[in-house]
């Protein structure tokens, strides 16, 4: 396939998961299980300009007509925008793209900084509104972009945080942003790294409501071909292990030695026949994780699952493993509960009356939460294991 970003040929699979359904389409009952739909998931990456991408693109309103997810919920991610608002103290007029219900506009409002959010999704662009945290409803394009400089100002700092691998179009995301911003202004862009994920062999990543998995390389392409800089990044502990980039409304600005190391590094690493040995590593581990939960449950074993963010579904269905070796998947999310797993059709529920001293194998599929899911164990004794790579974890 041609790259999508910069047109390139030099493209090639990397990964292929198989038939997978939407990641976020949880299904209620029998019958929305019979309608659910699988499409072919296989990553292809670009030697080019160092993005991966999906092969297929899955219409994205099929999708988020019915997509939320309440960030506020998160408490580590709550800690994380306090400290970005803080950092952020001197800017004049901060415009927050994919706001969802006012996560990081709570904390800039506190810092007295002037700030307004963008969100599509009517419901949860409700609750910040109700919180007093201006949100314009719409997607992140030219109308709501004009309105805004029209109402305001043009921000001198953008925040997208999480967003941009959701973005079917990173070039013309890129341009908006261009517009949008007054000259020097800077955009912070917060992804899950390509390169950290890969290397941990966390496969669970890529999904369909995601079609761009991005490196450092990717983001200085992107935004100097549209004649913006990327200039220092920051890794930070967010969704496994993110990059925080900032991009400056300029061209030639010198990079900080950090942020040229990280591009160099992945440029050694991310070669595509490096990446190919990696489809077999994951071939590998998901075979070991099914053979794990068989001998585990004939070994008598009660084994539950802990979390069931998207990367569920990926997991469940490559690996397949269903209901049989899995009872069921805790989740503290009620729009969740009571619904079953996409494709593997595990039932998820809340953790009230589902905690008993049956279990004793916790797998936890949203791992960076372990500590707080750890809190729930106190009275019951169970071991507490990753999925992929399988592992205990302790
Ligand atoms: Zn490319």
């Amino acid at each position: 396939m041609k790259c999508r970003i910069c047109k390139s040929d030099r493209t090639k699979e990397i990964l292929n998961l198989g038939k997978q359904p939407l990641a976020n389409k949880y299904p209620k009952n029998k019958n929305e299980i019979k309608k659910e739909k699988k499409f072919g998931l296989s990553i292809f990456f670009c030697a080019k300009c160092q993005t991966a991408q999906i092969k297929n693109i899955v219409s994205r309103k099929l999708m988020f007509e019915e997509y939320f997810y309440l960030s506020s919920i998160n408490k580590g991610l709550k800690i994380h925008f306090s400290k970005l608002a803080r950092k952020l103290k001197k800017s004049k007029f901060v415009v927050d793209i994919g706001s969802n219900d006012g996560i990081f506009l709570e904390p800039l409002r506190k810092n007295k900084i002037k700030c307004v959010g963008i969100d599509p999704s009517i419901n949860v662009g409700k609750i910040a509104n109700d919180k007093g945290l201006k949100t314009y409803i719409d997607f992140f394009e030219k109308k709501v972009i004009n309105k805004i400089i029209q109402e305001h100002k043009k921000p001198d700092v953008l925040v997208a945080s999480s967003i941009v691998t959701h973005l079917e179009n990173p070039i013309k995301f890129a341009k908006n942003t261009k517009y949008f911003l007054v000259k020097n202004g800077i955009l912070i862009i917060e992804i899950e790294y390509l390169y950290k994920f890969i290397k941990n062999l966390e496969y669970e990543r890529f999904y369909f409501d995601r079609p761009f998995y991005y490196s450092a390389n990717s983001i200085d392409y992107i935004f100097k071909s549209i004649g913006m800089s990327l200039f220092d990044i920051e890794i930070v502990n967010i969704h496994g292990s993110s990059l925080r980039l900032y991009i400056k409304n300029s061209e030639f600005v010198k990079k900080t030695k950090r942020c040229k190391d990280i591009l160099l590094k992945e440029k050694i690493y991310f070669n595509v026949n490096s990446l190919i040995k990696i489809n077999k590593k994951i071939i590998n581990e998901s075979k070991k994780f099914r053979d794990r939960l068989i001998k585990l449950n004939q070994e008598g074993n009660t084994i539950i699952g802990y979390g069931a963010p998207a990367r569920v579904s990926t997991i469940t269905n490559f690996s397949n493993i269903n209901s049989k070796l899995i009872k069921y998947i805790i989740d503290d999310s009620p729009i969740k509960q009571n619904k079953f797993t996409p494709g593997s059709h595990i039932k998820i529920v809340s953790k009230e009356k589902n905690l008993n001293k049956n279990i004793n194998i916790v797998i936890v599929f949203a791992y960076e939460y372990l500590e707080d899911i750890r809190k729930n164990f106190k009275k019951i004794k169970v071991k507490f294991y990753k999925p992929i790579p399988f592992k205990v974890l302790l």
